[in-house]
């Protein structure tokens, strides 16, 4: 397929008509064509004119006719085939497996939402039939559904081109809940976003959606995102980035007359706590699992272990020698973007200059550009907690051990975190009592917490939990990876006294849709009529 570098605009394309940006190799730092020319704000006009347009025939479509696109979707980004794979390459600096295994675990999770549609307990019908007859007053017949919040808008993360980007998780799951989507996309991908884009758009014409169901936006995020944000047609935004461009999303959005909610994902070093007893009996295998983890894929994810934490000796000296050891065979890595990889150094220098900190050990030289080296730096519990800088995020493969000099001191490290995507242990049978003790504080900071396992590599399935206290998102209560992640798009409605004919199918009294209600208080097991 050729690309033109235009906007996607339901089933228009259009030229942008602000500044042109390229991808860029960042293995060369040599641009790729096309062009792509910035949308501006009449062009985020007419996306959102267009979505709202498309709302409330999208958002009543049928479970099995919602579930089919989403599947359509699936299978037109597996048919780009290969294009897509070298193109997402040239983009990012990716291997090719990684790209492989992105693409199979982003069709995989738009096939997951389509059968979360198609079963609808997302819907949550909760029926209290009428009592005519209650004393002192009769009960009225209420009925709940979810329905969509309205058209969202998604900005694509840099990190995952395809798994968090246009048709990535935030996309499946408002397109699953029935809110249209306009996609900003991010500058560091503009191709393969295109490519991705234009499958959607072909899903949406498939299966005869109204147009304004998907649109695609390029250029700066102060101006088409910004402008996306604050059209009042926009009821929800879904964020993958940085700290400081998801704050500024919030301050938009709370900025509206009418305040939206922004899940944005932004900032998190998921500590790693490393128990007595396992450090004593195997520090070396976790020397191993530790270093993979971090320097999997250049340190470029979300569930990175930024923090070790462990009490001071001689075992974690081992653990410590063991990781210097690795780490300094571990070759140095292609970053996403020149400026992901210009933050990561200027993350690592601060750390190198701050007193409270040593370096520990330095990942082989980088031979070619934008190439990170993994870092690996060591502090005290007391300097630690004397220095807030020392827990930012160094979003690249680089990690600060914390040593502990009692329970108390670990507790002291753990209370003073912020909030994080994930907490692992790593403990014996020995450890469990000093985990269980943890485990209070650890579920406040964290959504999701491991044992004997690494943060990286988050499992696309119904119980995931990718979220977490502030700053690692913006909103606890929900997940931007699994099933879940649909109920970030809808809200309740309540249908008091209608008559039958008038309800939504969803609440029809003969339940045509055999959904497992909350009828009268008890939760339906078969799948019956009242
Ligand atoms: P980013 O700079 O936050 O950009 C993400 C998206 O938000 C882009 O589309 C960007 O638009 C837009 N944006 C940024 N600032 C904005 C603002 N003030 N107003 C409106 N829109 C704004 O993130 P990134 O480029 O992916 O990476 C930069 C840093 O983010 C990394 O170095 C890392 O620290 C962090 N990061 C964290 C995670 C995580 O999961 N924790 C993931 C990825 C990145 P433009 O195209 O105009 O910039």
């Amino acid at each position: 397929m050729t690309l033109t570098g235009q906007l996607l605009i339901g089933q228009q394309t259009l030229t942008g008509d602000r500044d042109v940006i390229h991808g860029i190799n960042p293995a060369t730092n040599s641009p790729l064509q096309p062009a792509y020319a910035g949308g501006s704000a009449e062009h985020v006009e007419q996306a959102c004119a267009l979505a709202w347009a498309a709302l409330d025939r999208y958002r009543e479509t049928s479970l099995e006719a919602r579930a089919e696109f989403i599947e359509t979707i699936a299978g037109e980004i597996e048919a780009l085939g290969d294009e897509l794979i070298d193109r997402a390459l040239a983009e990012t600096g990716l291997p090719r497996p990684r790209l492989l295994g992105e693409r199979g675990r982003t069709c995989q999770q738009l096939r997951l939402f389509a059968r979360t549609v198609r079963a609808g307990e997302w819907l949550d019908v909760r029926v209290d039939t009428a009592q005519p007859q209650r004393q002192p007053m009769p009960r009225s017949d209420l009925r709940q559904r979810q329905i969509p919040l309205g058209p969202v808008a998604v900005f694509g993360a840099s990190n995952f081109p395809l798994a968090f980007s246009v048709a990535g998780g935030d996309t499946a799951s408002a397109l699953a809940a029935g809110c249209p989507v306009i996609v900003k996309a991010h500058g560091a991908h503009p191709g393969t976003s295109e490519l991705v884009g234009r499958a959607v758009a072909r899903a949406v014409k498939a299966c005869a959606l109204p147009d304004g169901v998907f649109s695609l936006l390029y250029g700066s995020g102060r101006e088409v995102g910004v402008a996306l944000v604050s059209d009042p047609r926009i009821k929800a935004v879904g964020f993958t980035g940085s700290r400081s461009g998801g704050l500024a999303l919030i301050k938009a959005a709370q900025a509206r007359p009418e305040p939206i909610p922004v899940y944005a994902e932004m900032s998190s070093i998921n500590p790693v706590l490393l128990f007595p007893a396992a450090l004593q009996n195997r520090a070396e295998a976790l020397a191993q699992g530790f270093v993979a983890s971090l320097t999997l894929g250049a340190g470029q994810f979300c569930t990175n272990p930024g923090l070790v934490i462990a009490h001071k000796g001689p075992a974690l000296d081992a653990f410590i020698g063991a990781t210097t050891e690795l780490i300094q065979r571990s070759p140095a890595q292609t970053m996403l973007t020149p400026g992901i990889f210009n933050a990561y150094e200027s993350s690592v220098n601060a750390l190198a200059e701050n007193a409270r900190a040593r370096i520990a050990a330095v990942g082989q030289r980088a031979t070619d550009p934008n190439q990170g080296q993994a870092h690996v730096f060591v502090t005290d519990a007391a300097d630690f907690l004397a220095d807030h800088t020392l827990q930012a995020e160094a979003f690249g493969a680089a990690s600060v051990i914390v040593q502990c000099a009692s329970d108390a001191e670990i507790r002291q490290v753990l209370e003073q975190l912020e909030g994080q995507l994930t907490a692992t242990l790593h403990l014996d049978d020995e450890d469990l009592q000093q985990a269980r003790a943890l485990l209070p504080t650890l579920e406040r900071k964290a959504g999701r917490l491991l044992v004997n396992g690494w943060p990286t590599g988050v499992e696309v399935c119904d119980a995931m939990v990718h979220g977490g206290p502030f700053p690692a998102t913006s909103d606890s209560r929900t997940t931007s990876v699994g099933t879940a992640a649909i109920l970030r798009f809808l809200r309740p409605v309540c249908y008091q006294d209608f008559p039958d004919s008038l309800l939504p199918t969803a609440l029809k009294h003969a339940n045509p849709l055999s959904l497992r209600r909350l009828l009268d208080g008890q939760r339906e097991t078969a799948k019956n009529a009242e």
